[in-house]
């Protein structure tokens, strides 16, 4: 869809006394995944409760809203999305009701045949509440006509391609879906009787419960009050979880997928150091996504890590922002340099990504301005090269650094003395992966090599054989 793309945070407990409650500290724990809507749904087994709103969470909620959210069943969403998008309609859990029932639903990825599926929809009658892709399966689950929540999900899943994991929130259940390849990720936990399922493990911790294990990708996952029973994967499709969850987007406290984030970045940055090292006195990272690769740089290389830029924890991130000159103040705004540390020193710069330039142009001037004599630029991911179509906004290909210049050139642009990049050899080395093994990975805005087609109309009519439908 051309709309809004999502990275998101979802959540979902069942058979908790105060689960909505236990779901708003699960998403302070995923805040980092979303910071512009956010909302929770809770069912008592009469009735569905609902709230949403812009903003973070402790702007969304107060103890009174969450009071009224009553029940032992409860779904919650952190949203991030890019400017415009941004509007309550968009905001998650969505509600909506289908002949068996309210349901409500969180989704956290992007769809790439939402489009295509819209179109199709609206010409059959369907009224749009919102711009989201997540309304586009509220739509197919509602013209299912199967006579169990689970048979009507599994329909739906059937004609949606892309990144996801879903939670769909019911009187009786909650149903947890992830996307065949695995692209985003999803955990199962659990606290007491109750059965937890989170974007990131980070949220299990927070709450006190038990990581059981990640939902598998293709594998349904159902919780009611019988307990938890799952429907695995019908076809067996390569895995492609997303490399740029544990680069740059998780929680360095998550494990995801079998791999510890923070142990992931930090083995990066020793990968880093030793394919490409650098002349410098002392090694910065970027707060605080680099400070786990840059740690690993430093152990490698025997430099110093220093604290040489600080981070203002208060201002949100910086692609948040609608064009380039806000985008500039709002990278003003959040990070500073230490004269004391950086002055007269050759500073190795560490940063996890560099996807428009703006942060890395920023940093190094902030440096040289603080008296650094050499900044050296290493990066601990490949070039971003091809945009995300899975869920990460990372903007149109246009505006990808990476994607019409040279390193050489990319070294001018942000001023540096030197720039180098991870391989995608080097950077799969850092999950222990040889070179010459199958990556489990999708490393398509590094490659380009997608591992979803975008699904056109005439084609989607044809593969899936929508019934009845003029294109
Ligand atoms: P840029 O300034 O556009 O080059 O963005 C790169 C910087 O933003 C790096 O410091 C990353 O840590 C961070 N970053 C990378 N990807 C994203 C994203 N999808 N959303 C927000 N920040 C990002
Ligand atoms: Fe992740 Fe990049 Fe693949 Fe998107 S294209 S899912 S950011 S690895």
């Amino acid at each position: 869809m051309s709309g809004p793309k999502e990275e998101c945070g979802v959540f979902g407990i069942w058979n908790h006394e105060r689960a909505a409650e236990v779901t708003y500290y699960a998403l302070m724990a995923l805040q980092h995944r979303g910071q512009e809507a956010a909302g929770i749904a809770s069912v008592d087994g009469r009735q569905m409760y609902n709230h949403r709103g812009l903003g973070l969470l402790t702007d969304v909620f107060s103890a009174h809203t969450l009071t009224d959210l009553q029940g032992r069943g409860a779904i919650g969403h952190v949203r991030y999305s890019t400017a415009g998008s941004n509007t309550v309609q968009n905001a998650q859990p969505i509600p909506f009701t289908t002949h068996s029932g309210h349901l409500a639903m969180a989704h956290n990825g992007n769809l790439v045949n939402a489009h295509a599926l819209r179109v199709l929809l609206e010409r059959q009658g369907s009224l749009f509440q919102s711009s989201s892709d997540t309304e586009v399966v509220a739509h197919l689950l509602a013209r299912a006509g199967y006579p169990t929540l689970l048979e009507n999900v599994q329909d739906s899943l059937r004609m949606i391609k892309g990144g996801y994991a879903l939670l769909f929130l019911a009187d009786d259940q909650i149903i947890a879906v992830r996307d065949p390849f695995g692209l985003r990720p999803l955990a199962l936990g659990q606290l007491g009787e109750s059965y937890l399922f989170a974007s990131e493990s980070c949220a299990f911790e927070t709450i006190g419960a038990r990581f059981l294990r990640n939902v598998e990708p293709g594998e349904v996952v159902v919780v009611d009050n019988q307990g938890l029973h799952s429907v695995p994967p019908i076809n067996h499709t390569k895995r492609a979880m997303c490399t740029f969850e544990h680069i740059y987007f998780a929680r360095p406290d998550s494990d995801i997928d079998g791999w510890n984030v923070h142990s992931v970045r930090k083995q990066l940055g020793r990968i880093l150091a030793a394919a490409h090292p650098a002349p410098g006195d002392i090694v910065v990272g970027v707060p605080d996504s680099s400070s786990s690769a840059a740690s690993g740089f430093a152990e490698y290389s025997g430099q110093p890590l220093e604290m040489g830029l600080i981070k203002n924890k208060y201002i949100a991130r910086t692609f948040i922002q609608p064009d380039q000159s806000l985008r500039d103040a709002g990278v003003r705004m959040k990070l500073n340099s230490v004269r004391t540390v950086v002055e007269g020193k050759r500073v190795v710069l560490i940063d996890d990504s560099i996807v428009r330039g703006t942060t890395s142009r920023h940093i190094v001037s902030l440096l040289r301005e603080a008296g650094a004599t050499q900044v050296h630029v290493r990066i601990s991911s490949p070039p971003y090269r091809h945009p995300c179509h899975y869920g990460i906004d990372t903007s149109a290909k246009g505006q990808l650094i990476a994607a019409n210049h040279s390193v050489e050139e990319m070294c001018e642009e942000i001023g540096a003395d030197s720039l180098a990049f991870l391989t995608v050899p080097e950077l799969m080395q850092g999950f222990g992966l040889a070179e010459d093994s199958e990556y489990p990975f999708c490393n398509a805005c590094f490659t380009g090599d997608y591992p979803t087609e975008v699904y056109e109309i005439g084609k989607l009519v044809d593969e899936i054989g929508i019934q009845g439908v003029q294109v």
